[in-house]
Order: structure tokens, then sequence, then C-alpha cells
């Protein structure tokens, strides 16, 4: 996991616009690379900081990072995280005459590696292969280096040169009157390189589309919102850069029974209402087979049991979940006269037994109740 654009530039998820800028500032003073020439580290710290700046101090795109991450950003057309060609306008923008940039800073080499774009990929699948782990064989479509020219852009023989009329800087600077005026290079449009012997299978850009086959494996646990990151499996690079990353996006979609929340599984069993008088034992379906569950006599509706370890298993190992199954209790409809006689039977005998119930004491009152009192007393004195 990348640290967040938050802490690359050490504020509070919730700064002000002018604390990201202010806390940027130092970050870029600090890891600039005139400051640190032929520092790795620092440049690499100087990108991050400038990509976290690009994001945060843009509002639209503060929120959909906020919401979404930096997947949500790539999703919604900004161009995200990998691509720092925009880097020294805004410290340039926001520095002016700070490191004196004399063109060092801004100069991009024509021949340096650009990094593939990262893609997105949303597959759905069934209840039962989240809960189990699957494996599937998709087709995308992408664009991948060009192996002709290996990804120059260029016909072989023949390189990519500087552009003259920018020296690669991939701008101009133009005399206004007392002011200079930097534009794009109207010759490179802002690439830093010309090519004038492109490639023929990619006409210089480097990249084809292609489809290709991608096997991913989707491992027991997953859920909707589950994220999987397939390193390299993204566009192309140029130049040698290297490939972006293939972010594969899971739906799961709904069981018929099962419900899910986490790694716990809820299952509603419905239950004969003289069975879940009298308790009995009942095959349940789960998610891996089926298991035996007793049901108490007087189970009411709604009442639930658990069977352990018959949930779903964690994504990180560590055992399965439970599952949980609650008692919906049936009652019988269209039945035969013997079972009318038998209910009517039993309801008799109920109603003896039930006079202190609920129902007598609302409908009767305290008097009634005191008097049959009395009446079972004699009952069960005379036998
Ligand atoms: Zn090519
Ligand atoms: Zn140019």
């Amino acid at each position: 996991m990348s640290e967040s654009y938050y802490d690359i530039l050490g504020v509070a998820r919730d700064a002000s616009a002018d604390g990201i800028k202010k806390a940027y500032r130092k970050k870029a003073m600090k890891y600039h690379p005139d400051r640190n020439p032929d520092d790795a580290a620092a440049e690499a710290k100087f990108k991050e900081a400038a990509e976290a700046y690009e994001v945060l101090s843009d509002a639209q795109k503060r929120q959909i990072y906020d919401t979404y991450g930096k997947e949500g950003l790539r999703s919604s057309g900004y161009s995200g995280p990998g691509n720092s060609e925009d880097i020294f306008s805004h410290i340039n923008d926001m520095f002016g005459d700070i490191f004196g940039f004399g063109g060092r800073s801004r100069r991009r080499d024509p021949n340096a590696p650009i990094q593939g774009d990262d893609l997105r990929y949303d597959i759905q699948i069934s209840f039962m292969d989240a809960v189990h782990g699957v494996n599937r064989e998709v087709e995308i479509s992408k664009r991948e280096t060009c192996w002709t020219c290996d990804g120059s852009g260029a016909r072989p023989g023949h390189r990519p040169e500087t552009c003259p009329s920018c020296n690669g800087r991939g701008q101009v600077v133009r005399s206004q009157g007392f002011f200079q005026v930097s534009t794009t290079c109207p010759q490179c449009h802002g690439a830093g390189q010309v090519i004038s012997e492109p490639c023929n299978d990619c006409h210089g850009e480097g990249l084809v589309q292609k489809s290709k086959k991608v096997n991913i494996r989707i491992p027991a646990g997953v859920d909707t919102g589950s994220r999987m990151r397939l390193s390299g499996e993204g566009e192309g690079g140029r130049r040698n850069g290297r490939s972006g990353d293939l972010y594969v996006i899971i739906h799961v979609e709904e069981h018929e029974y099962f419900q899910r929340d986490g790694q716990t599984i809820y299952l509603q069993l419905p239950v004969p209402m003289v069975q879940a008088a009298l308790g009995c034992e009942v095959d349940v379906p789960t998610i891996h087979g089926s298991s035996t569950l007793k049901i108490a006599a007087g189970t009411q509706a709604g009442d639930r049991f658990t069977l352990r370890n018959e949930g779903v298993p964690s994504l990180r190992g560590g055992g399965k979940g439970d599952m949980v199954v609650e008692v919906q209790v049936k009652t019988p409809t269209r039945l035969s006269k013997r079972q009318k006689e038998l209910l009517n039977e039993f309801d008799a005998i109920s109603k003896e037994q039930e006079e202190e119930g609920f129902f007598s004491r609302l409908f009767r009152g305290n008097l009634g109740k005191q008097k049959k009192k009395a009446d079972l007393a004699d009952k069960v004195a005379n036998g």
C-alpha cells in the first residue's frame, strides 16, 4: 500500500488549501533536483510530492481522491499518478525565481522512459465464486509497447531527436514587449522530441492497440469492492519504461438464499410450526455443503442459531467466519380434516392450560382470572 497524498505532504486530511500549499512548498524546496543533483531518492520524493500537490490543490480532484482514491482519479479521466509531466509547470507557477530556473529543471530528456498507464477492469462473479475463489481468463484491449521500435516511436535504425525548436524543453519563450511568455513548442507539441522517421507499426506512438488474455486468480473471500492489482498488466511503457498495472475491481452477485456480511453468512430457515414446538434436527444448506442443526423445542420465529466455521474464509488466512441461521416458523395451510381435528383437540387442551395467559388476562380482567383459578383447582382436585 503506498502512502496517501496527505501522508506524503505531511498534512491532515482536513488541511486547508493554504496548508497544503505551504506543506508542498516545503517538500519541494527540500527535494528539488537543483538542490539535490544526481540524488535519485530525492528526485522520487520530489515527484511524489508534486503528484500529491497536483491532486490536493485541485478541489475537484481532491474530492474524487478522498472518496474513491487514486483509482477514482484514473477512472474519472484524470491522468492520475505516474504522470509527472506537469511537475515543473506548477513548481514554476509557485516559486517563480526561487530556484532561478535556467531551463535545467524544465528540460526533459527526450529519451527518458515513460511508464505505461494503469488500467481498471471491473469483473462480476457469482456469490459462490467469491466465497470459494475462482480463476477467470479475461480479454483486455490495451495499448502495448510496440516491439518493432521498442516503444521509441522511431523506425528501426533511427532515434527520436531532441526537438531543435525548444531544445527538448517542450516550451518556447517568446518576448512580448517587456514580458517573456512561455508557450508549448509548436514543433514537438510539448514532447521535447521529434521523430523524423516514425515507426510503421505504431506511427510514432511507441504503443500499439492489442487485445491480451489475462488470467485473474480471484482468491476465496473477496467481496464487492475488493481490489486486486496485477503488476505490469496495464498499458505498455514507452522508451523502456515499465508497464502500468491492472486493477481488477470485484463485483459479487447476490445469492438466492444466502446473505453475507463480511465473513458471516445469514440464512432464513423455514421450520414447520409443529417441529419448532417439538424440536427437531434439520439438514441446513451451507456455502460449503450442508450441516446438521438442532432446533430446540419451543423455538420461536426469529430465533437464531450459529453454526461455527460455516462462514466465508478470511482473505488474509486465519479461518472461516460463522453462519447464522434465523428460524422462520411456517404455519401449515390447506389442512386435511384429520389435521384440523387434531389441531382443534390441541387447541382445546391448550385453552385450559392457557387460562392464565396473556389473552385471557387481556379480555377477562382480574376478576375472571380469580374465578377460573378456583375452577382449575377443583379440576385438579377431582382428577
Ligand atoms: Zn513502433
Ligand atoms: Zn519542441
